[in-house]
């Protein structure tokens, strides 16, 4: 059965902060390999898309299943197979940066290995007794990093993975996402257009809670009939734009 193989299936979701439509009927499937770019301006409905996926954020309408589940109905089964890295900087700024992945490991039913695997991995081994509050940027995004693949999820939902990073560490981080890709299906959200070109293997592209294009880079400059990504992005997101 087909339905069986999607690993996220998403049927006619919405979310509404009073009048604004952060989620407007998204309707979307992805498979194992898969590594999906949610690419939009600020405040498309990247996070809201995200969170809603991740269980965080319960939407008004429409259904969200993952592996073949409905996550309304089997919330801990959602959380056991996705990894999330949310917006922003980890919780709990006055943890050591080891009892945060401790905390969070034994939150997962991971053993202490795991906490040393995901460390090396993120290449955060060197501030491992550091508090989260005296980390940069670029090293908070990478704990985070480090916390979501912490039970080896089969997905991924990473947003903005790469914000805060120098261009060695970004590179590093893409070069790692596409490592993982194999057997996982993962959704980075960013604004970088050549993240979304470089990285994933399918864009959407979203806007004002909608999707705009959904398709490989390919398919969607001949479906735009633009010559690169940047074209592509100013036509389908901003249309004051379309006259310049
Ligand atoms: P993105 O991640 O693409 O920048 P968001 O999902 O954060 O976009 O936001 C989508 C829209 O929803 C924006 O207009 C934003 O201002 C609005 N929004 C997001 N969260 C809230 C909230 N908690 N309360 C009210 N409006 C919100
Ligand atoms: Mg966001």
């Amino acid at each position: 059965m087909k339905k069986a193989n999607k690993t996220i299936n998403i049927q006619n979701l919405c979310k509404n902060y009073g009048k604004i439509r952060a989620a407007d009927n998204i309707n979307f499937t992805s498979s194992a390999g898969d590594i999906i770019a949610l690419l939009g301006p600020n405040g498309a409905g990247k996070s809201t898309l995200m969170n809603m996926i991740a269980g965080y954020l319960a939407p008004d309408s429409g259904t969200i299943e993952i592996l073949g589940k409905n996550i309304a109905d089997n919330a801990m089964f959602a959380k056991e197979n996705i990894g999330f890295l949310p917006e922003g900087a980890p919780l709990y700024a006055d943890l050591s940066v080891k009892r945060f992945l401790c905390y969070m490991a034994e939150l997962k039913n991971q053993k202490k290995e795991a906490v040393q695997k995901v460390a090396e991995i993120a290449n955060i081994t060197d501030v491992m007794t550091q508090k989260l509050e005296t980390l940069s940027k670029g090293y908070q995004r990478r704990v985070g990093f480090a916390q979501s693949i912490l039970n080896n999820p089969p997905i991924l939902l990473l947003d903005e993975p790469t914000d805060g990073l120098d261009p060695n560490q970004k590179d590093y981080i893409r070069k790692l996402i596409k490592q993982m890709s194999k057997d996982k299906t993962i959704v980075i959200s960013t604004h970088l257009l050549e993240e979304a070109e470089n990285v994933c293997t399918r864009i959407i592209v979203l806007d004002h809670g909608t999707i705009k294009a959904d398709g490989t880079l390919a398919t969607i400059l001949k479906h735009t009939k633009t010559k690169n990504i940047a074209e592509a992005f100013r036509k389908l997101t901003t249309q004051e734009n379309a006259h310049a």
